[in-house]
Order: C-alpha cells, then sequence, then structure tokens
C-alpha cells in the first residue's frame, strides 16, 4: 500500500497538473468504488479544482465546497493521461499496456482541457468519497498528527505511547488515529535507523530510544519523498521516473540478505499480520 512518501509524490504531481481545471464529466465504471450516494455524482461536474493535497495515506481533492477524498489501498492507481502523456502513481498497473481505460478502470474523470484521470484498482479495495466541509473537517480529525507537521513534538509522541505501555513499538507506529500516513515500510525502516527492535514492547523502550525514533521518523519519510517514494517494479512514470527509494531501504523487503550496516542477516517475522523486517545486531 503506499504510505505517506508515495502518496505525497502522487499528490504533488497531480497538483501541479489539475490545479484550477474544472471537471465536465465523471464516470463510475464500477459503482462500488464511489462510496457516497450516487447522486451526488452530479455534485462534483463542473467544480473546479482548488488544490490537491495529502491526508495520512489518502489523497483530497479540494473542490472549495467540498473534497474528493481518495483511497488506494493495495492494489489502487491514479493515471493522469494528457495528450499520449501519462502521470502515474500508485499500483504499476498500465505500464503493461498504455491504453486506458482498460479492465481495472473504476472511475474516469474529465476536464475542460480534454485531460483525463482514470482511478484503477485491480482488487478493487481502493475508494473514492465526496465530502462536504463538515464532513471533511470529521474525517480529518478522526486522523492522528501528520508526521511532517509541527505538531509532531516528542512530547505528543510520548503522549501516544505512553498510553499504549504493552503494544509493540511496530504497532504503535501504524496506529493511523495518533500518526498518520506511516506504513509497514517505513516503520521498519525508521525502528532500523532507531536501533530498536520492532517487536519490543513500548514500555521497555528508554527515554533516549524515543528521542531518537522521534529525530529519525520526519528524516527517513522527507528523504523517501525526495526520492519519490518506494515502488516495487521497474515501471517509470511519463516524466521517466520510477520511485527510486527502494535503493535505500536497509531492512524492509531485504530479509535473509546482509545487512548493510554490520554484514549479519536481515531477519524476517509476521507481526500483528506484517512481514515485519529487522537486524539483529543493528537493533536492541
Ligand atoms: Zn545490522
Amino acid at each position: 500500500m503506499p504510505e505517506l512518501p508515495e502518496v505525497e509524490t502522487i499528490v504533488r504531481d497531480l497538483d501541479r497538473e489539475l490545479k484550477h481545471k474544472q471537471i465536465i464529466a465523471v464516470e463510475f465504471l464500477d459503482k462500488k468504488v464511489f462510496q457516497s450516494p450516487d447522486q451526488e455524482i452530479k455534485n462534483i461536474i463542473g467544480q473546479k479544482i482548488k488544490a490537491i493535497r495529502r491526508r495520512a495515506k489518502m489523497i483530497i481533492i479540494d473542490l472549495g465546497d467540498s473534497f474528493l477524498i481518495i483511497h488506494l489501498k493495495m492494489t489502487g492507481q491514479l493515471a493522469l493521461q494528457t495528450g499520449k502523456d501519462f502521470i502515474v502513481g500508485g499500483h504499476p498497473i498500465i505500464n503493461q499496456n498504455r491504453r486506458l481505460p482498460n479492465k481495472f478502470s473504476r472511475a474516469i474523470f474529465k476536464f475542460n482541457d480534454s485531460s483525463i484521470l482514470f482511478f484503477n484498482d485491480v482488487r478493487r479495495f481502493g475508494w473514492i468519497k465526496l465530502a462536504t466541509s463538515a464532513e471533511f473537517l470529521k474525517f480529518d480529525q478522526g486522523l492522528g498528527v501528520e508526521p511532517l507537521s509541527f505538531n509532531f513534538t516528542l512530547k505528543y509522541f510520548r503522549q501516544v505511547l505512553s498510553a499504549r505501555p504493552r503494544t509493540t513499538i511496530k504497532q504503535a507506529l501504524l496506529e493511523q488515529k495518533h500518526i498518520a500516513g506511516i506504513g509497514n515500510i517505513y516503520a521498519d525502516e525508521s525502528l532500523f535507523l532507531a536501533g530498536i527492535k520492532p517487536f519490543r514492547r513500548v514500555r521497555t523502550l528508554k527515554t533516549e530510544e524515543i528521542k531518537k525514533l522521534w529525530r529519525v521518523i520526519p528524516q527517513i519519510l522527507r528523504l523517501a519523498i525526495k526520492r519519490r517514494g518506494t515502488s516495487f517494479s521497474d515501471y517509470v512514470d511519463a516524466q521517466g521516473q520510477g520511485g527510486n527509494f527502494i535503493k535505500y531501504l536497509k531492512v524492509y523487503g531485504r530479509a535473509g540478505e546482509k545487512c548493510g550496516e554490520c554484514g549479519g542477516l536481515v531477519k524476517k517475522m509476521k507481526l500483528g499480520g506484517r512481514g515485519t523486517h529487522w537486524c539483529d545486531n543493528c537493533q536492541k
């Protein structure tokens, strides 16, 4: 699932291309994708895009008085077609066949400059919702602090952790209602950089360890955004750029390989149902 850096990358690309454009038509090829009442579809048509932003792992299309919230989940993709070019974010669906719509296309948005945004999804877990300003506020308030915002203070981080002493530190990092946007990749990588084993209970962490973890989380997220996130395939988008942060991953997806720091083997286990990677030597 795309995490904060991957969604941030998509959002920045789309914001640059779609800002100020007007939606002239919307089609849901798969009704399940649109999770608001069907009659609300007509409220999208004619709206101008004010901005495209990210909240947690979701893409927010700001229409001024209302908001489209898009979650790509495991296999969702957004592909913006302008002429023959594509800007693609999320799951690499269209690299096999650069013609859209295809059998995975679930929604189509057409714009006044004849560009088209396709929402494609293989497994159909992704969704789109239309929210009023009040609904959006409620949604926003239900999500945790953004780790790249000023609100992600050491004090806040300590509070979040001290409220769940028996949870493993990795599971605490994944809790979206406390800290938004961190998923499996960046939880494992942050814990590696902080030198903390992912399955340690929160109450066993020393003050210095918590401080180090708090410090490395924004660092790794910023670095990943700079590298356009992590993509697990060799596709490139219309600008010839795929997310290349995969080269910089220290433990995630590297089970059985040598740790770049100590030469020991990177280990893997299931923790709360998630594949979890760590180095026994580098992490205490
Ligand atoms: Zn190591």
